[in-house]
């Protein structure tokens, strides 16, 4: 199956395959060609170029894209979409005056979310998730990172990670799957977390690693949840078993956890609402990626990550969703791009590449993933009518999208 777009007002991200991610001021640089025509092919990107010199005889399907654009799916790279039942009533408590921190005192927040889980049956968690994957994939998102970590013990996070499998079996998306067994401790190790990190390196992760369910590693490193030192003896123990970190950091503290991670070639680092000036230092000319979380901090009203300052330090800055029922509750990347623009003064061009090429890498596909370039995974998004793409992020929580092709075929 040979598909042709014609009169594509604007391709946008269109780069040659050696670029796998963008850094600093080449964030501010947004490839394009105007005028343009994209032929798929199957399921790979065949060929672009000018419309003076389309040749329209081969193609089994020409669609006019007159007036529309087109970029690459978005790549959201930090995501906790599958999780059993909602948390509406702690949004309500936190309207109402409880703090993050009250409400998970009282047992609530992941440690409720977990109770709920252990309690679900695992066809039934598929249903769930399924259902906001499906969502997602129409929002525009062609390729996804999935953690585990409302399990918190080695049955329900193999529950977890055993979802994340059948939805990477069963649906077009990209998907790359993180085991968190170190999300927060669970309730019977309220007064032993020592004894828990113990059993998340002896006992969870050798399972995790023998199932081969899972492509990397997570800790939520925060006062009140895991030290540095924890963080570090869990992403040691990971090595084993081939686990790159990506890993919560500086939420609401910065305790040390990013040149931790920096040691051990995390990946990513993600979260970064706290940040001051060392820590910024620590990840300059190091393999981790800063990642942006800019929905979570818009329904917490939280600070924002300085995605603005990272740039500025010649960083490779990258936007997730951190789609999750306690402090995200969206996984919508077209969101996460106009609050990057808006709050964290990025510019369309570098909010465009932090939430495409620079998610691709974030998550182990930029090979495949995250830009126009021949080769690559047909994963588009063709816009619906718009003046310019700095339109998407201004005309904020509107769907510009009209249709969404992942691996060559139209989602729907
Ligand atoms: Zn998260």
């Amino acid at each position: 199956m040979k598909r042709l777009f014609i009169n594509i007002k604007e391709l946008l991200q269109v780069r040659e395959a050696n670029t796998l991610k963008v850094s600093g001021k080449d964030m501010k640089v947004l490839p394009s060609l105007k005028n343009a025509f994209l032929l798929v092919e199957g399921d790979t990107i065949a060929a672009y170029g000018a419309m003076e010199s389309v040749d329209t005889k081969n193609a089994d399907e020409v669609i006019d894209a007159t007036g529309k654009m087109i970029l690459p799916t978005w790549c959201d790279s930090h995501t906790h979409l599958v999780y059993a039942g909602n948390r509406e009533q702690e949004f309500v408590d936190r309207i109402n005056g409880l703090t993050y921190e009250e409400i998970a005192n009282k047992g609530g927040g992941i440690l409720n979310s977990a109770k709920t889980l252990q309690q679900t049956p695992e066809e039934e968690l598929y249903e769930q998730s399924r259902k906001r994957l499906e969502n997602v994939m129409k929002l525009g998102t062609g390729a996804i990172e999935i953690k585990s970590g409302y399990g918190l013990t080695a049955e329900a996070e193999i529950k977890m990670l055993n979802v994340i499998k059948k939805l990477k079996e069963n649906y077009p998306a990209t998907i790359k799957s993180t085991f968190l067994g170190a999300h927060a401790v669970p309730e019977n190790y309220k007064n032993n977390k020592d004894g828990y990190v113990q059993k998340v390196i002896d006992e969870i992760l050798p399972e995790v690693g023998k199932s081969k369910l899972a492509d990397y590693i997570d800790v939520f490193c925060e006062k009140g949840y895991f030290s540095v030192a924890d963080m570090e003896a869990i992403l040691e123990a990971a090595k084993t078993y081939g686990l790159t970190p990506k890993v919560h950091v500086n939420q609401f503290n910065a305790i040390g956890g990013i040149q931790a991670a920096v040691k051990h070639r995390a990946l990513t680092v993600d979260h970064l609402e706290v940040m001051p000036d060392e820590d910024i230092e620590a990840l300059k000319k190091t393999v981790t990626m800063p990642v942006g979380l800019p929905l979570c901090s818009y329904f917490l009203s939280i600070p924002y990550a300085p995605g603005r300052k990272l740039i500025e330090a010649g960083l490779p800055f990258v936007l997730a969703t951190d789609y999750n029922p306690g402090s995200s509750p969206s996984g919508n990347m077209n969101q996460v791009v106009a609050a990057a623009c808006i709050k964290m003064k990025l510019t369309p061009a570098e909010a465009i590449n932090a939430a495409t090429i620079n998610g691709a890498h974030a998550m182990g596909v930029s090979r495949t993933h995250g830009s126009i370039t021949k080769g690559k995974k047909a994963n588009i998004i063709l816009t619906k009518e718009i003046p310019s793409y700095g339109f998407l992020p201004y005309d904020f929580g509107n769907n510009n999208i009209d249709k969404v092709m992942i691996n060559g075929e139209f989602v729907s």
